[in-house]
């Protein structure tokens, strides 16, 4: 049996790795990731159209790669159908879904409601944390690296990713954005082009695609992320899971909302 590969970067050594795929396809770094990390690297994905080209990208040069997606709780049913289309059309992916500890939505829900993401940004961070970036800290647990399908013209706080960074906010692991450099027309333009299926709410009016009570179709001329959390304003179009956020509110919450899971016995 091939020994898995281990590889570990400093920030130098993965800076100058950036510098020499910064101008390289998006197939050249997934072929780099792939090649470097075998099987302790995964493309993490909430399926919308920049994940489906890494997916398809990555199928490409191996049928087994590694995804995995997150099961929030509040996923619109269309995921849940689409999801299983994606298994059919890619036979032999090792696809993970993971979740969110039972204990911590519970303590949350119980505490502020099943909604309370309309009610100020704190809570709606609040959750975002306990149902998305806490389980995604799990999920790249023991992983050298993973893809993601950020772009940098998606929102102001993307603009300046690199196709790859050592990513602190996951214990170092490396985080590969093969897409950095790519439009949103180039996208659908590999979509078309290679048949790769897409999430059929995109037919519907919506341009990025979350949790269904906290995404809705945009208008015309409305920013890409603009049906996300679209009842606030003031507040980064971002979970957490890809920039840190902090504002002193919520993460004292979410050590309320720890402390009680903690306390609890453990009824599983
Ligand atoms: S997107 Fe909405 S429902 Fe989903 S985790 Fe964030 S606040 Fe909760």
């Amino acid at each position: 049996m091939a020994l898995e590969p281990r590889v570990l970067f400093d920030d130098l050594e993965i800076g100058e790795i950036a510098i020499e795929l910064d101008d390289k396809e998006p197939q050249e770094v997934i072929r780099w990731g792939l090649e470097t990390f075998g099987d302790q690297v995964a493309l993490m994905t909430s399926f919308q159209i920049d994940g489906m080209v890494i997916l398809d990208m990555a199928y490409r040069l191996r049928r087994d790669v590694r995804v995995i997606t997150l099961d929030t709780g509040r996923l619109p049913e269309e995921t849940y159908a689409f999801i299983e289309q994606v298994r059919r059309t890619y036979p032999g992916i090792r696809l993970s879904v993971c979740f969110p500890d039972f204990r911590e939505v519970e303590a949350l829900v119980g505490k502020y409601g099943v909604n309370l993401f309309y009610e100020d940004v704190t809570k709606r961070l609040l959750c975002c944390h306990v149902r998305k970036v806490r389980p995604i800290v799990r999920a790249l647990e023991g992983l050298q690296a993973w893809f993601t399908g950020l772009r940098r013209d998606q929102w102001a706080s993307r603009a300046a990713i690199r196709k790859v960074e050592l990513d602190h906010d996951h214990g170092g692991i490396v985080k590969i954005n093969p897409l950095a450099d790519w439009s949103k027309e180039e996208v659908w333009d590999y979509i078309h082009a290679h048949g790769v299926p897409y999430h059929p709410l995109y037919d519907r009016g919506y341009t990025s695609i979350g949790c269904a009570p906290c995404t809705r179709p945009v208008a015309p001329g409305e920013e890409d992320r603009a049906g996300r959390w679209w009842w606030e304003s003031n507040a980064p179009k971002e979970c957490g899971i890809h920039c840190p956020i902090e504002t002193g509110g919520f993460e004292h919450e979410v050590a309320a909302i720890l402390g009680e899971v903690a306390k609890a016995p453990y009824r599983g």
